[in-house]
């Protein structure tokens, strides 16, 4: 007790002596000067990288518009999920979360773990991944080549809860993309995503997109493009295309966060089974629900547009994308619409690529491919 109360009706407090002032120093020199080095490598690693590639898919020149791929492909770690390791990297970092010596795990579909693989060897701290067992076996070699762990669950729903434990386990940090993708990432400039894509259109005929067409994994890179748009006050609209497994779509339509979906998204990458914390619906102007298939014949087609394979995510917006550029056709409007190359197609060739997975799938891109032939060729999007 450091102060005495007098008894009776008005108390007085008499200081007896000074308070001590609490002071409790936990700083430590050595975990400093490992964070201050953590830091420079990982903004170094962004200083010697070049921005990525705004590419033009060719359309007839009589439609009068323009249609544009962010090509995140050609990151160190060859996806867009690059940017988003490097982002969580360093808040995790700066909130004090990343330790020396102390393990990195995310739940994660692949491509996330790869990049953050990446990131973890560059500073020094081991990482372990937790991802469903149907990941593609190249994304697993990556994140081993990276010197990362790979921990399969047969439920891709339990990514999630096997992660928290294995964090607890280890004393490790926990990354949790579906949680802070979306405030990891620096939304209204510093290069995001969308900045670099506005600035890269600065000198294009239609230099303000009317559409910019997204998916969705952790929903991160839909609300950092939205944001930037609605903070930077442009018309551009956002759309979202999500696969056939994945709740997003109905969590959207019906303003719901409790809606989910019990099968697997066989496009690597996007669709969730539950709704994210990271996606944020709510800045999305328009979602598609867009079959596998139509996603598959999308990137074969990519292929024949470009000479570049890319993965299924890709497709699945590239589809939705051709979609909008039919509407503006019939409509006899002109303008830009843009949309990303999220990863290579080298990762997938014995899924996206093979006809003999579509079979296993039962997954026919027949018609679809069809109808992107007719669609390039005509200007006429098939009706059904
Ligand atoms: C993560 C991912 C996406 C979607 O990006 P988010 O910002 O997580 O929503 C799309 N394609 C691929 C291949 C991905 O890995």
């Amino acid at each position: 007790m450091q102060y005495q109360e007098t008894g009776g009706t008005s108390p007085v407090v008499q200081p007896r002596c000074p308070a001590p002032t609490v002071d409790v120093d936990r700083s430590d020199p050595h975990y400093r000067a490992w964070l201050k080095e953590a830091v420079r490598k990982v903004q170094a690693d962004a200083n010697r990288s070049a921005d990525t590639h705004l590419l033009r898919f060719p359309l007839p020149e009589s439609w009068g518009i323009d249609l544009y791929l962010k090509d995140e492909s050609t990151h160190p770690t060859g996806s867009l999920k690059h940017r988003l390791a490097r982002s969580l990297f360093l808040y995790g970092l700066c909130n004090g979360w990343v330790r020396p010596d102390k393990p990195v795990i995310e739940a994660s579909s692949g491509s996330t773990a790869v990049s953050e693989a990446y990131f973890a060897k560059l500073i020094g701290v081991p990482f372990i991944a937790v991802m469903p067992r149907t990941t593609s076996r190249e994304k697993t070699r990556l994140i081993e080549f990276h010197g990362g762990q790979c921990h399969l669950v047969d439920d891709p729903r339990t990514v999630y809860e096997v992660s928290a434990r294995l964090a607890v386990e280890t004393g490790g940090h926990y990354m949790d993309q579906f949680t802070y993708a979306e405030r990891a990432t620096d939304w209204r400039g510093n290069n995001n995503i969308a900045e670099s894509v506005f600035e890269q259109l600065r000198l294009e005929r239609y230099p303000e997109p009317a559409w910019i067409v997204a998916t969705a994994g952790t929903g991160g890179t839909s609300a950092t493009i939205a944001r930037y748009i609605h903070y930077g006050q442009y018309d551009t609209r956002v759309c979202v295309a999500d696969p056939e497994n994945s709740c997003f779509f109905d969590g959207w339509v019906e303003n719901s966060a409790e809606v989910s979906c019990d099968s697997a998204s066989r496009i690597e990458g996007i669709g969730r089974p539950r709704m994210e914390p990271s996606f944020v619906p709510l800045a999305i102007d328009r979602m598609m629900k867009v079959p596998d298939a139509a996603s598959i014949a999308a990137v074969r087609a990519l292929e024949q547009a470009i000479g570049r394979k890319a993965g299924g995510s890709t497709g699945t917006g590239l589809w939705s994308a051709l979609k909008i550029v039919a509407e503006m056709v019939e409509r006899g409007e002109h303008g830009s619409v843009v949309t990303l190359i999220c990863d290579p197609g080298d990762r997938y060739l014995d899924k996206y690529y093979s006809d003999a997975w579509l079979a296993e799938q039962g997954l026919d891109i027949g018609p679809y491919s069809a109808a992107l032939d007719g669609f390039l060729g005509t200007g006429r999007w098939p009706r059904h």
